[in-house]
């Protein structure tokens, strides 16, 4: 079950008197008006975050299409791996 505090910016956020259908495009277009709304918004990295967090396929969050949210779960798991690898530092 979600904690309500967990989605409690959604309320301060600049679409949050939009048809949620706008985020939720059927193509490019609709997807970069979408974008604009996110445009100083400012909850974007709290709601991109929670996009991620919840693996939110589909729908423009905190400013991101579904392709860039892939990429950037991408390029944080690459980080991640990464850094995994790099030898400890030795301390004397
Ligand atoms: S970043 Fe975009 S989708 Fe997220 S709360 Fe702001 S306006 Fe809404």
């Amino acid at each position: 079950m979600e904690n309500p505090a967990e989605t409690k910016w959604m309320a301060d956020g600049n679409c949050a008197n939009k048809a949620p259908s706008v985020f939720f495009p059927s193509d490019g277009v609709g997807v970069e008006k979408a974008k604009l709304v996110c445009e100083g918004c400012p909850v974007t990295d709290q709601c991109l975050e929670y996009a991620i967090a919840h693996r939110i396929d589909h729908g423009v969050w905190g400013g991101t299409s579904e392709r860039q949210r892939r990429r950037i779960i991408r390029a944080r798991a690459q980080k991640r791996a990464a850094n995994a690898q790099q030898p400890a530092l030795q301390v004397n």
